[in-house]
């Protein structure tokens, strides 16, 4: 088939790059003249396991190229899909100037080329119920009629999302009509051969089912993070409680691991927009209300174990920290607990050195030179009064501690992941503050 993709980020690109890996012919659209270039060179602009591959084969064969020009895109596509960013807004609501705009744009050009074909325009970024609807009266005032809007969310995870989206576990799709049904349906089967789901519903129902499933995550972690400061106050071991509880099948082991609060681009910005549109229904989610707070609050957690263990003074103090994007296998900063963590730390007059195997360009753009930044994870130790562990990426897992001793002013780590047992630091004489865990001190 003939797609195009209009916005060439995380989603954009690896959804272009796979439909092309299945012998479509894809045309990647995007505004970033600098992302262009880079794509236009061969260069993956993100840092996302496996795509490069993909990407490189697929611009060999030809079946994948990018462009700034959405019309020549439109005109050589049977689908368009939408994959722009939906920021959160002032008021907590989904911003959907993006979509807006190139959905008006894609109107235009339709006109232009009235004798075409029938189009679907897919919308992939995360959009709240009713946006099909508008999306459609947006191209109709264009005077275009042979078209249909597509509700088609993605659910892929940054750091796996090329297995995301190859093997997904279920695609969901809301459309009208059997035609856009049929074609969609056609479109996926080869990525379902195992035989996982494409679930075919009204536009309607698949908006909100992206927002549940973030919000419905979201809320299970925010509750691992509550009760993990719970069994901190109680003397309980969130470990032990999270095995304890996982093995039930209705809750399931996976998700269950405390830390420092979700970040990322998506669950932060789609939980609020979920209560936005709950109160503009008159149906408000008051749970979701409740973890958007409980997580900005969960945020903080590991600077008020710092202030605490140095009395509420740490200026002049230097922090190592190993990890900065919201989680591993990714350079994704947007929302990280690192950034709060960080400023925070600096507002107390403290200095920080840190590392990241992926996000350190990205974590420039929060930071600036107000940290320092180094490439080897070891050379962030140097004279640092403690180690904070930021994200649990694997190459912090088994460090060398005989290194970390010597270089450290003092044993001292705060792990805001529960990388490290409680018993190996233990034994290893460090002082050590996680999650949930009673802190171990020396
Ligand atoms: P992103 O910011 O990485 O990418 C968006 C791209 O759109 C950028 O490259 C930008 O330059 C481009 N763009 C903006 N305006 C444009 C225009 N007028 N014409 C052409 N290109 C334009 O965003 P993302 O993380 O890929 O997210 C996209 C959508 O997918 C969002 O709605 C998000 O909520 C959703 N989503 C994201 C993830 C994720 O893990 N990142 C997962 C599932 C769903």
């Amino acid at each position: 088939m003939k797609l195009s993709v209009v916005g060439t980020g995380y989603v954009g690109l690896v959804t272009g790059t796979c439909f092309a890996d299945m012998g479509n012919e894809v045309i990647c659209v995007d505004n970033d003249p600098k992302k262009l270039e880079l794509l236009n060179n061969q260069i993956v602009p993100i840092y996302e396991p496996g795509l490069e591959r993909l990407f490189k084969r697929n611009i060999e064969k030809e079946r994948l190229t990018f462009t700034d020009n959405l019309k020549q895109a439109v005109n050589n596509s049977d689908i368009i899909f939408l994959s722009l960013p939906t920021p959160q807004d002032e008021d907590g609501s989904a911003d959907l100037k993006y979509v807006f705009a190139v959905a008006e744009e894609i109107g235009k050009i339709l006109k232009e080329n009235e004798d075409k074909d029938f189009k679907i325009i897919v919308n992939k970024s995360t959009v709240p119920v009713g946006t099909s609807e508008k999306t459609t009266a947006l191209i109709k005032k264009a005077g275009v009629e042979n078209f249909e809007v597509v509700s088609n969310p993605e659910f892929l995870r940054e750091g796996f999302a090329v297995d995301d989206f190859m093997k997904p576990e279920r695609v969901v799709i809301g459309a009208k009509s059997e035609q856009a049904k049929n074609i969609m349906k056609s479109l996926y089967e080869p990525f379902v051969r195992q035989g996982n789901p494409i679930l075919i519903m009204d536009p309607q129902s698949s908006e909100v089912t992206k927002y549940a499933a973030n919000s419905f995550l979201a809320t299970k972690i925010t509750f691992m993070n509550e009760l993990a400061n719970f069994c901190e106050a109680v003397g309980a071991d969130v470990d032990l409680v999270r095995k304890g509880m996982g093995t039930d099948s209705r809750i399931g082991k996976r998700f269950l691991f405390p830390g420092i609060g979700y970040g990322g681009s998506c669950f932060p910005k789609d939980v609020n927009a979920l209560i936005k549109t709950s109160i503009e229904k008159n149906s408000e989610m008051t749970l979701l209300k409740k973890v958007d707070q409980v997580n900005k609050k969960q945020k903080s957690v590991l600077l008020n174990k710092i202030l605490n263990h140095f009395n509420g003074n740490i200026k002049g103090k230097k922090f190592a920290i190993w990890g900065l994007a919201f989680k591993p296998n990714t350079d994704d900063m947007r929302e990280a607990p690192s950034i709060t963590i960080i400023k925070g730390l600096l507002e107390n007059g403290a200095t920080v050195s840190a590392y990241d195997p992926a996000a350190m360009e990205n974590a420039k753009f929060h930071f600036g030179d107000k940290i320092e930044y180094v490439h080897e994870q070891y050379d962030a130790l140097k004279n640092s009064d403690a180690l904070l562990i930021l994200t649990e990426w694997n190459e912090f897992r088994n460090p060398e501690f005989d290194r970390i001793d010597n270089l450290l002013n003092q044993k001292l780590i705060f792990d805001g992941r529960n990388v490290y047992s409680t018993k190996q630091m233990n034994d290893l004489g460090y002082t050590y503050y996680s999650i949930g865990r009673v802190p171990i001190k020396k």
